[in-house]
């Protein structure tokens, strides 16, 4: 299991004397990709241990959660079950139909009683009908997602000074603040708005699991794009950039904004000259598949 860190070149990474590696969490495996394998691990080795053959977890329609999920259960021996926000669209959308090729049964409820996603009531009713399975949140954030992510930053074996990544539900970062320990910086950039929200849930995520608070961190929350999902042509722009410069693919949803947000940064001026960062690539490649169906939108 490999994620290479690979640096970057460019004008204005040398202009504004900044070195800039990429770590390459989108490598670490084909299906099960980047921080979705992080947050995996350790809650597949819990339902094994705790002898539960199934997992049940949740996701919109073009989840990458969902794509990893089904990837896990079907490589680690778990039947799963994907609870999926919104009616059932046929054909399948790339992201359910690979899920149901890795074995993944699927049941649709309403945006409504999704929202009760993480409600004790609403868990124990779905546990009761889907015969006791091992529950992963949306987005597979909780704490044994928080272990490991912790685990990203142990592999980083260079110096450097700033650790950034895309945020949904915070898990990832939350994992990388408790791993660096008040130890460098970290910069959050959410691909939702309501930064304000996922502040307090990265909080209380970071306390629960280290029983520490942390100061090192911030979220940057201007780089969202209008909301989870939303995207303007300058960013499917600098997507395809990207991939021409550095030969590295990034989707709309959260490595995008990322490297967009963080090379608006740099651009104006907001490191230090001969600061160090390194930026994860947390994968979620598989949901351009989706794009390029529904809006014909080549990523
Ligand atoms: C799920 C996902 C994220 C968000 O991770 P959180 O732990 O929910 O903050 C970021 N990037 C990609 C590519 C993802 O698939």
């Amino acid at each position: 299991m490999q994620a290479p860190l690979q640096q970057l070149e460019h004008p204005l990474l040398q202009q504004h004397n900044i070195t800039l590696w990429v770590k390459r969490e989108d490598l670490l495996h084909p299906h099960i990709s980047g921080n979705k394998w992080r947050k995996l691990k350790y809650n597949l080795q819990e339902a094994q241990a705790n002898g539960h053959k199934t997992i049940l977890t949740f996701g919109g329609a073009y989840s990458n959660h969902i794509a990893a999920t089904a990837a896990a259960g079907a490589e680690f021996g778990f039947k799963t079950i994907g609870i999926i926000r919104g009616e059932e669209h046929l054909p399948l959308n790339p992201t359910l139909q690979f899920a149901t090729e890795q074995g993944m049964e699927l049941h649709y409820i309403s945006r409504e009683l999704y929202r009760r996603k993480n409600e004790p009531d609403f868990i124990a009713e779905l546990a009761e009908k889907y015969n006791q399975p091992y529950v992963v949140p949306e987005g597979g954030t909780n704490l044994l997602a928080v272990k490991g992510c912790t685990e990203i930053v142990e592999d980083i074996p260079i110096k450097y000074d700033v650790i950034c990544c895309a945020s949904g539900t915070g898990g990832t970062i939350a994992g990388i603040i408790a791993g660096l320990a008040g130890q460098k910086q970290v910069l959050g950039f959410p691909a939702l708005k309501g930064g304000d929200l996922l502040e307090d849930e990265i909080e209380q995520l970071v306390y629960s699991y280290s029983g520490q608070h942390y100061q090192n961190w911030q979220l940057i929350t201007d780089y969202h794009f209008g909301g989870y999902a939303k995207m303007k042509p300058e960013l499917l722009q600098f997507i395809h950039d990207f991939k021409t410069n550095h030969s590295i693919p990034l989707e709309p949803v959260y490595t995008g904004k990322l490297f967009y947000g963080l090379f608006d940064l740099i651009a104006k001026g907001y490191f230090a000259e001969g600061t160090r960062i390194v930026a994860i690539h947390t994968g979620g490649l598989q949901g351009n598949a989706g794009f390029k169906e529904r809006l014909g939108i080549e990523v």
